[in-house]
C-alpha cells in the first residue's frame, strides 16, 4: 500500500506553458511530448519499457535539480530521477512525474591520497574503473561497464569482488543530494546520518543525487575468465561448481550460468547460437593460486578456458553482458541453499527464450556486519539467481515473463525471504528487500516519511513513507493499556514494518524473536506469483511471519506465512519449518495471556 499523497488531479495544473517556462530557467534541456528529441529523451537502456513522463529534465548542474524539484513541489508533479535506464523496468507509470536524467552530470574525481573516488550522478561504470585503475585502484563495480553508479549502489551493488570486499552501497563514503524541499545537501556519516544511512541500500526514494563519493581499493593481483561446457553437461558442472564454490576462501567470487547465445551478427562466431554452461570468477590473489584454485574446474574438461592473470580493467567484460542498451524482460531471488534438486530444477527450465540464468555466490563480506553499513545491510542468503530473455515485442516479453516465474517457480521451495533490490525487476513490496528480522524497512519509511512525506520521488522500488499509527489506539487495547510509553512507542514502530493502511485495526508485538501481527481487519498488498495484488482481510485471512486473526476481540484463527508478504506462496519445506515454530510462538502468546481458540 504505498498510496502516495499526490493526486494525478494536481498533474493538470501543470500546463504546457508552465513547462516551458521551466525549461528557460534550466541550464541543461527539458524535452515535452511533441519535441523532435522527446523519444530519444524519454528511452530507457532497457528497450522494453515505455517511459512517458509529463517531461524529461536533462540536468547539467545541481542548480538545474534544485528548479526542477521546487518546479515540481510546487504543481504537485513527482520527480523520477534516472541514470541510465537499466533499472526501468520496476518503475511505476509515470503519469505526473517529470524523468530528471542525470546522464549529462558524468565528471569524475580520483583522490588518490585519500583512496576516494567523487562521481556525478550520470556517470557509468566504465567512467570510473578505467581512471581509477590509471591510478592504481579498483572500486566495487558490477558486471557491465554501463551500469550507472549511483542507481547500482543505491540498490546495494554486488560485483566480482563481492565476497572479498562487500557490497558497493557499504563502501559508500558521502552522497550529494537534492531533498523533496529543493535543498542540496551532502550527506556522510556526520551529517544526515539517518538520511545518508537510508540512501545506501534504500534507493532513489529520498532525494535526487547529485553525486557520490566512494572507497578507492588498491589494486590487488587479480586471476579471473571462464570457463565453458556444452550444455548437455549443466547439472554436472553446475552441481561441481557449487560443490567447489562451498570450499573456495573468500577472495574468490563466482557464478554459475547458463548462457543461450542469440543468433545476432554482433555475437562471436563460435558462440553465435549456441548455448553453454559457464562458470566465471575472479579470484583477489596470485596467477600462481589462482591456478591452483581452479584445478578441479579444469578436470571438468572445459571447451574453452579463458582463466589467467588479469589487469583490472578486464573484469567489466567477463560477465559479457550487452555492450548496448536492449530490450529486456528478468527477475531475480535469493536462494537460502543451493541442493542437487535446486540445480536439476534450475536446469530444467533453463531454456530459451530465456537468454541469460545465472547464479551467483554469496557470503563472504557480504555476509559480515559492520556498524558503519546502510540499509542494504548484509545478505544471508547463499546464492542469487537472476534469469533474463530479450524482449522485443509485448508478445515475446509476455513469453519470457512466463518463462522466468517457470524458473522462479521451481526454485521456490529454497527461495529467501527477502529479495536482492538490484535484481528484482518487477515491483515487490519494500519489506521483502530487507532482512526480516530488523526493522530496516520501518527505519527506512520513518526517514521517508521525515523527508519526502508527500513521496515526490518515485524510485524502481519505492519506500512508502511511514503511516501514523496512534499510540493510543494500541493502548486502548486491554493487552497493551498498561505498558510504559517507550514500549508503545516502539510497538507502534514496529506496525510500519506491515504495509497495512494508515487507520487499519492492526496491533503488533515482537515477542520471542517473532513479529506477530494481530490483525482485526484491513487490506494488504499480498506479493503472490502474479505480482502485488491487494487483498481485503477477513477471517481467515492474516499475514505476517506468523499472524493471528482477532474477530471482536477473539482469536479466531492463525495462519503461518513465511513472510509479511508471501502469504501465497508457501510450500512445503516452510509449513515444516513454521510448524516447529509454533510450540515456542503459543508459549510467547501465553505469556501475552492470549488464549488459544480455533484451529
Ligand atoms: C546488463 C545489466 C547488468 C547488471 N549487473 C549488475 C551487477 O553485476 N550487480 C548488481 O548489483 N546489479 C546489476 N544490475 C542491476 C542494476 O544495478 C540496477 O538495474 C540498477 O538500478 C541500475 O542503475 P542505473 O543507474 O544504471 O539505472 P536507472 O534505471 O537509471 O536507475 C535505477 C533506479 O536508481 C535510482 N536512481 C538512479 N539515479 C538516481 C539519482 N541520481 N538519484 C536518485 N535515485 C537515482 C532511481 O530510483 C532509479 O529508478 C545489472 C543490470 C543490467 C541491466
Amino acid at each position: 500500500m504505498t498510496g502516495g499523497a499526490r493526486s494525478p488531479d494536481l498533474v493538470d495544473r501543470a500546463g504546457t506553458g508552465d513547462l516551458h517556462a521551466l525549461r528557460g530557467r534550466l541550464t541543461g534541456g527539458l524535452v515535452l511530448p511533441g519535441d523532435a528529441d522527446w523519444d530519444d529523451a524519454r528511452r530507457a537502456w532497457n528497450l522494453a519499457v515505455d517511459q512517458r513522463p509529463v517531461a524529461v529534465a536533462l540536468v547539467e548542474s545541481v542548480e538545474d535539480v534544485v528548479k526542477v524539484v521546487e518546479f515540481a513541489g510546487e504543481r504537485g508533479l513527482r520527480i523520477a530521477p534516472q541514470g541510465t535506464g537499466h533499472g526501468a523496468s520496476a518503475l511505476a507509470v509515470l503519469d505526473g512525474s517529470i524523468l530528471v536524467k542525470t546522464s549529462r552530470l558524468r565528471g569524475v574525481e580520483i583522490d588518490a591520497g585519500a583512496a576516494r573516488a567523487r562521481i556525478e550522478a550520470g556517470a557509468l561504470w566504465e567512467d570510473v574503473v578505467v581512471p581509477a585503475a590509471e591510478q592504481g585502484f579498483v572500486v566495487l563495480h558490477g558486471s557491465s561497464p554501463d551500469v550507472g553508479v549511483v542507481g547500482y549502489t543505491l540498490g546495494g551493488g554486488m560485483g566480482w569482488l563481492a565476497r572479498s570486499r562487500g557490497l558497493a552501497a557499504n563502501s559508500v563514503t558521502a552522497v550529494e543530494l537534492v531533498t523533496s524541499e529543493g535543498r542540496f545537501v551532502r550527506l556522510d556519516s556526520e551529517n544526515e546520518p539517518d538520511l545518508f544511512w537510508a540512501v545506501r541500500g534504500g534507493g532513489g526514494s529520498f532525494g535526487v543525487v547529485t553525486a557520490i563519493e566512494l572507497e578507492l581499493y588498491p589494486t590487488p593481483e587479480l586471476f579471473a575468465g571462464a570457463m565453458f561446457w556444452p550444455l548437455e553437461r549443466a547439472g554436472e558442472v553446475l552441481r561441481s561448481w557449487r560443490g567447489w564454490a562451498e570450499t573456495v576462501p573468500h577472495e574468490v567470487t563466482s557464478v554459475g550460468r547458463i548462457l543461450h547465445f542469440p543468433p545476432l551478427p554482433d555475437v562471436p562466431e563460435p558462440m553465435r547460437g549456441q548455448s553453454f554452461v559457464i562458470v566465471e570468477a575472479v579470484f583477489v590473489g596470485s596467477e600462481a593460486d589462482g591456478n591452483a584454485l581452479v584445478a578441479p574446474l579444469r578436470e571438468l574438461d572445459p571447451a574453452a578456458d579463458t582463466f589467467a592473470a588479469v589487469e583490472p580493467t578486464a573484469l567489466q567484460h567477463l560477465h559479457m553482458d550487452p555492450p548496448q542498451p536492449v530490450p529486456g524482460v528478468g527477475d531475480g531471488l535469493f536462494l537460502e541453499r543451493l541442493p542437487d534438486e535446486a540445480i536439476g530444477a534450475f536446469v530444467q527450465n533453463a531454456v530459451p527464450p530465456l537468454i541469460s540464468l545465472e547464479i551467483r555466490q554469496l557470503g563472504g563480506a557480504m555476509a559480515s556486519s559492520a556498524q558503519h553499513h546502510g540499509a542494504v545491510g548484509t545478505l544471508d542468503a547463499e546464492y542469487v539467481m537472476f534469469a533474463v530473455g530479450m524482449a522485443p515485442n509485448p508478445e515475446i516479453a509476455a513469453a519470457v515473463h512466463e518463462a522466468v516465474d517457470r524458473v522462479k517457480a521451481g526454485l521456490a521451495p529454497w527461495e529467501s525471504a527477502r529479495t536482492y533490490f538490484n535484481f528484482a525487476e518487477r515491483q515487490v513490496g519494500g519489506a521483502r528487500l530487507y532482512p526480516l528480522k530488523t526493522y530496516t524497512f520501518q527505519r527506512l519509511r520513518k526517514i521517508r516519511a521525515t523527508h519526502d512525506p508527500a513521496e515526490m520521488f518515485v524510485s524502481n522500488h519505492p519506500i512508502p513513507s511511514a503511516a501514523v499509527i496512534d499510540t493510543a489506539r494500541i493502548a486502548s487495547a486491554p493487552l497493551f493499556a498498561n505498558l510504559p510509553t517507550a514500549e508503545l512507542e516502539e510497538l507502534a514502530g514496529a506496525m510500519g514494518e506491515a504495509e497495512v493502511d494508515a487507520g487499519t485495526e492492526i496491533i503488533t508485538v515482537d515477542e520471542s524473536g517473532s513479529t506477530v501481527y494481530l490483525i482485526e481487519a484491513g487490506e494488504a498488498e499480498v506479493i503472490g506469483a502474479g505480482g502485488p495484488s491487494p487483498m481485503a482481510l477477513g477471517t481467515g485471512d492474516t499475514f505476517g511471519e506468523i499472524g493471528l486473526l482477532l474477530t471482536e476481540g477473539k482469536r479466531t484463527a492463525t495462519v503461518v506465512a513465511r513472510t509479511p508478504m508471501q502469504l501465497l506462496a508457501l510450500s512445503e519445506p516452510d509449513f515444516e519449518r513454521i510448524r516447529q515454530k509454533i510450540p515456542e510462538f503459543e508459549r510467547s502468546l501465553r505469556s501475552l495471556g492470549l488464549e488459544r481458540s480455533s484451529r
